[in-house]
């Protein structure tokens, strides 16, 4: 492998959590409404070997339509949208069977997941889908992820898997994703009437010029194209995780890739933890506010979690998943999170410990009410962190 290939592909190697996009064109072969299924092994044997090596993975297939619409006997062409629910729901069993049956025959759980766009824009939602597929990966699963299309209707649906695919990326904080379509990169220009067309390999900025570059790129098949891969791009990158459009339809292709393939990366300037907490910490209006005590501070400056019992007072209306603000009993913002827990509910837990909560709610929700992964401290804790540093009893009047 010579330097230039391994740093392309670096991203993908050290990336500790990936998705990976399976576009139909690759995994439907060639008009027989039927999985690849030699192709699907070699990309099974890559994936695999990703695990192997320690990195966590989660698989977003599309699919469902091109392998149920010739089973219904759908004819060829645009579908109407009761016909593609209905294509995707008899395609969708037969893609999710032909996951299980090539990976557990290694030994490796397959999950299915489908979600829908709201899942990811309403924010409970969002959260419960995030700790599943938290809770899936934890376990070792391989999440195989699809849109639910039998309940989406055409306003609520993401309609291509390029940006359910950067919204999952962004929901699990992965650091790489990688689009495996029938397109192996961004060109410069349509290598249809273009000859000096290149692909570009890296995109640092996605500039108007490089959106312009996808809009006259040539079409590809499948409802993506290259401008839903653009927006995926951007999804990605704001929360920290490098994307990569590549070709898929040759055998083996992550490992083509880490071999040193073309492909465009596109390159974000943060890690995701930290994409995560930028947009944190610069929510406009946190929706409430809770009060901490100075053993609780003393806890964040460590950067430990916010855990209920260094809670004294919660003030607004807010749901669990809003961004509250967090300040000492003096009033000051030292932090920002996102809450676990709703106004009524933080309440009545306050003061008391995680071990009580479901005894408190008559459910087991998390034991912290905020989570050290999200939450924030703010720049100018100064005054307030060196009271809390001060030995115990100086602070006690
Ligand atoms: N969800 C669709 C399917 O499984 C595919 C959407 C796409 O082509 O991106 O058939």
């Amino acid at each position: 492998m010579t330097a230039q290939a391994r740093t392309n592909a670096a991203p993908l190697v050290r990336a500790r959590r990936l998705v990976v996009k399976v576009g139909s064109a690759l995994l439907v072969g060639g008009g027989s409404g039927r999985v690849n299924r030699a192709w699907l092994e070699t990309l099974v044997e890559d994936l695999l070997r990703l695990r192997k090596r320690g990195q966590q993975l989660i698989l977003v297939s599309s699919g469902a339509i091109a392998l149920g619409r010739r089973r219904l006997g759908l004819r060829p062409g645009t579908l109407r949208l009761e016909e593609s629910q209905a294509a995707a729901a008899v395609g969708q069993i037969r893609l999710a069977h032909a996951y299980k049956e090539l990976l557990e025959e290694h030994g490796v759980t397959v999950a299915q997941v489908l979600l829908t766009l709201e899942d990811s824009e309403r924010r409970r939602r969002y959260l419960n889908a995030r700790a599943t597929l938290d809770e899936l990966l934890t376990r070792g699963a391989l999440p195989v992820i699809n849109e639910n299309d039998t309940v989406a209707t055409a306003e609520i649906r993401y309609g291509d898997n390029d940006r359910l695919a950067a919204r999952v990326a962004q929901m699990v904080g992965a650091d790489c994703l990688v689009l495996l379509s029938d397109v192996d990169g961004l060109y410069s220009a349509d290598p249809n009437k273009d000859p000096r067309a290149r692909i570009v390999p890296e995109v640092r900025h996605i500039t108007p010029e490089i959106e312009a570059m996808a809009g006259r790129s040539a079409s590809q098949v499948g409802s993506g194209g290259m401008s839903a891969k653009i927006l995926a791009a951007k999804i990605a990158v704001a929360a920290g995780c490098h994307m990569c459009i590549a070709a898929g339809h040759h055998r083996h292709p992550l490992r083509r890739l880490e071999e040193g393939a073309e492909c465009t990366w596109f390159v974000p300037s943060a890690t995701p933890l930290a994409a995560r907490k930028q947009w944190i910490a610069g929510t406009l209006r946190p929706a409430g506010a809770i009060t901490i005590d100075v053993g609780a501070l003393r806890a964040l400056l460590e950067g430990k979690s916010l855990l209920p019992a260094g809670v004294t007072g919660a003030r607004g209306r807010f749901e669990r998943g809003d961004t509250v603000s967090v300040l000492t009993a003096e009033g000051v913002e030292v932090a920002r999170g996102i809450i676990a827990y709703s106004d009524t509910d933080a309440a009545r837990i306050m003061g008391r410990q995680s071990s009580e909560i479901e005894q408190l709610l008559g459910f087991r929700g998390r034991d912290e009410m905020i989570h050290r992964d999200d939450l924030v401290l703010l720049r100018d804790v100064t005054p307030a962190a060196e009271a809390a540093r001060a030995p115990r009893e100086a602070l006690v009047p």
